[in-house]
């Protein structure tokens, strides 16, 4: 802009003193002519009132000094003397302009370039009395010579001029330009400037307000999706059409083990090169949709890619990728617990199959009939605690068929089974302490006996003869503890993490003797935690066992 001003301002002054210095020139060439002219008529009048006066006109016009030529001009044309030339050499005059206005008028002018084209000459010419001509002529320089003679001169004005308009065209652009540079943007409307830009700087504001809303507005979005994206607990990730990453959340790059900040607008690849993430994106691409099970570490993951589409082409992808680990585990606990629940029924029923084969043959002695009857009762008994331990753990798996919870007074309950327990414990050679203090809690008074029950029952199973078993119950702060513990034969270290899965029995074939269907401790756990109770297992080898449920107080 500065340049263009420049060159305007430039250009038009210095075409300006051109024009001016041009018509300067012509008007004073015109001046100069018409002085020329004025001089030739005062010469001409006084040269006539001189032939008019001599009676030797040849020797009055040679006496004439020789600054300007005189020729005088027969009516005719016929030239009669020049001071110039030879008279009789020259042609006739008769056509000359000046000559005819001359003889119309009285008096005419004219003037021509001469064949140098420098020199311009100018000629005067008057009506004599007796129809002759009198014409006087000179010769001056003409426009082209003028210039010819002042072209130094002129080259020098015009430098100057130049080196003047160039000084000014440069101070005038930077004056001009200088409150346009100096225009705080940031506040169009508390500029001081050109009226002429008012309308622009209006303009201005408004579209600087109208942007720093939507900027406003747009940032609010992104912090709303940072926000909503950030606190997923499923990865989330946006790629672009060229599957560089737009937006990655925390739980995404923790999957990958990447930092979500430094990964932004890398390729996704970049983040994991798993076959699972290549899968899900490329059939997305192909099918709109796509998924694949990803597994990192001891976390199985489910990826869900979707493409989003804008009008007819791909603009992008969304991942999601979700943690499956605990569904997959319920999965697998589910699958191993069919195949034990079967295996377990099936065991005792071949054994009564077995035995009910025998006597129908009638192939057993008389005296084995009776001792055969009591073993298919005792496996049929094995079977039927187990198909109702069975039960017990669906109902507590569907919750919904459970009864309300309500105040239960847990002493009289420990009391009541340890009683149950006790011709049991006496059988074995175990000792039943209790020690029970007052205690009441919220719960199912069924469940809570199951527990009390299991855990007794394990404590005087798996003791040794002149045992003991401890069943306690009493208030730590808001939470009633009960612990049964007992002096049996303990449980090894790396076998104390399972003992709470289905079916798990540390020695299966010493277990066996014992009875027991692997599911008691399994039931415990369940219906502590239906309660709203947690469960703990302390245990050594050779020394004992103490398992420790804690239930919430009720007041
Ligand atoms: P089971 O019906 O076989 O007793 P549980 O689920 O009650 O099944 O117990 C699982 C396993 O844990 C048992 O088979 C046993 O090996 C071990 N166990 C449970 N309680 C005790 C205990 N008090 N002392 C030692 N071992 C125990």
């Amino acid at each position: 802009m500065k340049r263009r001003i420049f060159w305007n301002i430039f250009l038009s002054s210095l075409i300006a003193a051109l024009l001016l210095g041009g018509v300067i020139l012509f008007a004073q060439y015109r001046t100069y002519e018409t002085l020329v002219f004025t001089q030739l008529s005062a010469e001409c009048e006084y040269v006539k009132s001189g032939l008019l006066a001599t009676s030797d006109e040849s020797a009055y016009l040679s006496s004439l000094p020789a600054r300007d030529r005189v020729t005088l001009i027969d009516a005719d044309g016929t030239v009669l003397f020049d001071t110039s030339a030879d008279a009789l050499k020259l042609e006739n005059h008769a056509d000359r302009p000046e000559v005819v206005t001359a003889q119309v008028n009285g008096e005419g002018t004219s003037s021509r370039y001469s064949t140098t084209q420098s020199m311009k000459n100018f000629y005067y010419a008057r009506l004599l009395p007796d129809g002759r001509v009198l014409r006087i002529a000179t010769s001056q320089q003409s426009v082209l010579g003028m210039l010819g003679k002042l072209l130094p001169t002129m080259l020098l004005v015009l430098f100057v001029i130049t080196v003047v308009s160039v000084l000014f065209a440069r101070y005038a652009a930077k004056t001009i330009v200088q409150p346009i540079n100096a225009l705080d943007l940031e506040n169009p409307l508390g500029n001081v400037t050109y009226d002429e830009l008012a309308p622009l700087l209006t303009g201005m504001e408004r579209q600087r307000r109208e942007i720093i809303s939507r900027m406003a507005a747009l940032s609010e979005k992104q912090r709303e999706f940072a926000a909503v994206t950030e606190h997923m607990r499923e990865g989330f990730i946006l790629l672009d059409a060229s599957d560089r990453m737009l937006a990655i959340n925390g739980s995404a790059a923790s999957i990958f083990g990447a930092d979500a900040m430094s990964v932004k607008g890398a390729h996704v690849l970049m983040l994991n090169r798993s076959v699972a993430l290549q899968q899900a994106l490329e059939q997305a691409k192909i099918d709109g949709a796509g998924q694949a099970t990803l597994i990192r570490g001891a976390n199985t993951y489910q990826v869900l890619a979707s493409l989003v589409m804008d009008s007819q082409s791909p603009a992008g992808t969304v991942i999601l990728i979700l943690d499956i680990t605990d569904r997959v585990a319920a999965e697998q606990m589910r699958r191993e617990f069919s195949a034990n629940v079967s295996h377990e029924l099936k065991t005792p029923l071949t054994s009564i199959l077995g035995y009910a084969e025998i006597m129908r043959d009638g192939v057993a002695k008389a005296e084995d009939t009776r001792r055969f009857a009591g073993k298919i009762y005792t496996e049929a008994s094995q079977l039927m605690s187990l198909i109702e331990d069975i039960i017990r753990l669906s109902q507590l798996d569907e919750k919904t068929s459970l009864p309300e919870m309500v105040p239960v007074d847990l002493k009289a309950i420990c009391e009541d089974v340890c009683q149950r327990l006790q011709p049991q414990a006496e059988k074995s050679g175990v000792t039943l302490n209790v020690s029970c203090e007052n205690a009441s809690i919220r719960g199912i008074p069924k469940i809570l006996e199951e527990i009390v029950l299991n855990l007794v029952d394990n404590a005087i199973k798996y003791n040794t003869s002149n045992g003991s078993v401890g069943v306690t119950l009493k208030k730590v702060d808001q939470r009633v503890e009960l612990h049964v513990s007992d002096t049996g034969i303990g449980i090894p270290e790396d076998h104390l993490s399972r003992v709470f899965e289905r079916f798990y029995r540390v020695d299966r074939s010493r277990n066996k003797q014992i009875g027991g269907t692997g599911l008691g401790l399994s039931i415990v756990k369940h219906s502590a935690e239906t309660l709203g109770a947690t469960v703990q297992l302390e245990s050594k080898v050779g020394i004992g066992t103490t398992v420790t449920v804690s239930f919430p107080a009720l007041d």
